[in-house]
């Protein structure tokens, strides 16, 4: 912006020279600003009035940052020219379609392939276990993921959430019907591997609100009950010591693999299906 300095003139006669200078500037610039209001208004008019017919007919017209009319497309949400937009919104129906589960517009002949990308692969499910992301495996369930996968050693989902110690997505797969006492290979249940190996008491007692079974055994003949005497994980043994005596419930479908177990007294015990949830 132009701006104007008392410079060194300091007589009487340089100051009104000065004053009438400026003065006439003033002028000048207050006429150009005047002009501009009222071609300003004058053109705001016109163009409300032209916008005003074409809400009248019915369609979502505005004016972009560059000035430009334009519209929404309601298929592909995306900003077309004004005049484009009837046969835009023609083609991209046939062309375009929106995702049911994250509502992302993609094309018709890629939604197959954008389903299955948003499903993953089993190891993409195990990242988002061992990450705790919850959202994307909800993200995934959404595209149509299915959670009682299994690997090779036919470790279910919650076996792996199990021994990350990671309670809210066990919770979140077990409310998905997974089979809290379920054994891999080698007849190891979530809560052989929670005993065995990380020694995780929150874990052990959350698995037991949601009924694991202490005394099945795997096909070496050791239940979780022993691994924890065996390895010295104390708490847990204590657990297991209270819990028998916790009410016997009756087993669900979602149980997994009946189980031989050294506890015949815990045999009727299953899931809750309304569990003391507590991280
Ligand atoms: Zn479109
Ligand atoms: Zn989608």
């Amino acid at each position: 912006m132009q701006s104007y300095h008392n410079g060194s003139r300091n007589t009487p006669q340089e100051l009104l020279l000065e004053n009438e200078q400026l003065k006439a500037k003033l002028l000048e610039a207050t006429t150009i600003i005047d002009a501009l209001r009222k071609e300003n208004a004058a053109l705001t008019k016109r163009l409300n009035s032209f916008l005003n017919t074409q809400v009248i007919q019915g369609d979502s017209t505005f004016v972009t940052n560059s000035g430009d009319l334009a519209a929404q497309c309601d298929n592909c949400g995306q900003e077309i020219p004004r005049q484009n937009i009837q046969i835009h919104t023609a083609q991209c129906i046939r062309r375009i379609k929106r995702c049911q589960a994250c509502n992302k517009a993609i094309n018709i002949s890629e939604i197959d392939a954008h389903m299955k990308e948003q499903i993953g692969e089993f190891k993409d499910i195990i990242a988002d276990i061992e990450s705790n992301n919850i959202e994307s495996l909800s993200q995934r369930e959404a595209h149509g993921a299915k959670f009682d996968i299994k690997d090779d050693n036919q470790n279910s989902l919650l076996h792996v959430a199990s021994r990350c110690g990671n309670r809210e997505i066990a919770h979140f797969l077990i409310s998905r019907g997974a089979g809290v006492n379920s054994q891999n290979i080698f007849g190891e249940t979530p809560l052989h591997l929670v005993c065995g190996k990380n020694k995780d008491i929150g874990m052990v007692q959350f698995l037991l609100t949601q009924g694991a079974d202490s005394g099945i055994v795997n096909t070496i003949g050791e239940s979780p009950q022993s691994i924890a005497q065996r390895s010295g994980f104390h708490e847990a043994s204590i657990c297991f010591s209270q819990h028998t005596h916790a009410p016997i419930r009756p087993r669900t479908s979602a149980g997994g693999i009946r189980a031989k177990t050294h506890s015949s007294s815990r045999r009727g015990s299953g899931p809750s299906n309304n569990p003391p949830f507590n991280l």
